[in-house]
């Protein structure tokens, strides 16, 4: 089995970014699995964020700036303060308000009318991303999350009543002590939910969080690898039987309704990223600014704009192209060399062995003008991603 056809239609040319991120850090409280760059909930930090946000927009983004795509990220945008919201949409709504699609990433728990509302009405929001994760209580508070089952047909009730078009769910598997059976309950319950969208993830043990730690101290344990992969192989099969496209490795959409702004990433295009730990691309090099949103802020506010970004890497050509070719070959799409070259500027012949080693270990396929993953190769999607890395490395490694 191979992933789904192809979503087509975003293209764009490669040298102005084609796409917004704006990173809003403030959660209610911190789930114990994520190392996302997030913050607690202050008024003080979240008037001087905002400011700093709006100073670094005014320094780094082009003249005449027009995205296609917006992404509210976070963080949990959606837990800003009515005046918060109020802020960002007079400075941020006259560039939203043109772009093809506007996504908010919003906690099923504490999205609220009429802050929906006031996204909307400001910066043209037309598609909410709800983490649901999980429908079983016990996982949801394994998991640390602040909502609970009953709040996820609220949220997207919501949602839908105030006319956003596209509904994105997020599920998690591979909580500890979570049962195949649970991940049929969850996608029962997700599906009679009717989204546009799924993204599905297996939880990923991140060092250094309070889940990493516990699991080396032995009071957690990982589901197996082999679970993981009939987990996954479920997740599969039911959405593509629900109508789903399976578009790309994580991410699965009713026909046309993928996600435009992530495609962006997936396809190497550049793109700018506003707030603390955004990353963006730019000219082929890869700028992330400073992680801490306290120290964000006041890095900007005191020697501007600019100083938000903290590294900017040029990304050699040998590993910008093997990247770029993973990124790709995750998506229906695969990895295309002419597109390649068109999107990123860059020349594939260098990948053509590791190309044909994959498919000779039955990883990839050719489709006409295209490489792409087998269902094998969705399976062992990780491994191949490591492998087309670990040559990466080992050209860097010789390099120096
Ligand atoms: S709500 Fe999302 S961003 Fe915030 S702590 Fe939980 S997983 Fe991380």
């Amino acid at each position: 089995m191979t992933l789904a056809p192809p979503p087509r239609g975003d293209g764009a040319g490669a040298t102005s970014p084609a796409a917004l991120y704006v990173h809003l850090p403030f959660c209610a409280r911190r789930c114990p699995y994520c190392d996302f760059a997030t913050a607690d909930l202050s008024a003080a930090l979240e008037a001087r964020y905002l400011d700093a946000l709006e100073a670094e927009a005014r320094a780094r983004l082009p003249a005449g700036f027009a995205p296609r795509t917006v992404y509210l990220g976070g963080g949990t945008p959606a837990e800003l303060t009515t005046a918060g919201i109020a802020r960002l949409v007079a400075w941020l709504g006259p560039l939203a308000r043109g772009a093809a699609e506007v996504t908010l990433e919003a906690n099923p728990r504490t999205l609220l009318p009429r802050k929906l509302r006031a996204l909307r009405a400001g910066l043209g929001v037309d598609r909410v991303s709800l983490g649901a994760q999980s429908f079983q209580p016990r996982l949801l508070a394994a998991l640390g999350r602040v909502h609970r089952p009953e709040d996820v047909p609220r949220a997207v009730a919501l949602a839908r009543a105030e006319g956003v078009a596209q509904v994105s769910l997020d599920l998690m598997f591979g909580a500890p002590g979570q049962t195949l059976a649970e991940v049929d309950l969850d996608l029962d319950a997700a599906l009679a939910l009717a989204p546009d969208h799924l993204s599905v993830y297996c939880l990923t043990w991140e060092e250094g969080t309070p889940y990493a730690l516990a699991r080396d101290r032995g009071a957690l344990r990982p589901r197996s690898a082999g679970w993981e992969a009939r987990a996954y192989a479920r997740v599969r099969a039911r959405l593509r039987a629900a109508g789903f496209v399976h578009y790309e490795v994580s991410s699965f959409a009713r026909p046309g309704r993928h996600a435009r702004h992530n495609t962006v990433y997936w396809r190497s295009l550049p793109f700018v990223g506003l707030g603390n730990g955004a990353a963006s691309l730019l000219d082929g090099a890869r700028l992330t600014n400073v992680r801490d949103p306290a120290a964000y802020a006041d890095a900007v506010l005191t020697r501007g704009g600019a100083a938000a970004v903290a590294e900017v890497e040029v990304l050699p050509p040998a590993r910008r192209l093997r990247e770029a070719a993973w990124l790709a070959l995750r998506t229906s799409h695969g990895l295309e060399p002419a597109r390649l070259r068109a999107d990123a500027g860059l020349d594939p012949a260098p990948l053509a062995a590791d190309l044909e080693r994959l498919a000779g270990w039955g990883l990839l396929a050719r489709r006409g003008a295209r490489w792409v993953l087998t269902g094998r190769g969705v399976t062992l999607a990780d491994a191949v991603g490591r492998e087309l890395l670990r040559e990466d490395d080992e050209a860097a490694r010789a390099e120096a």
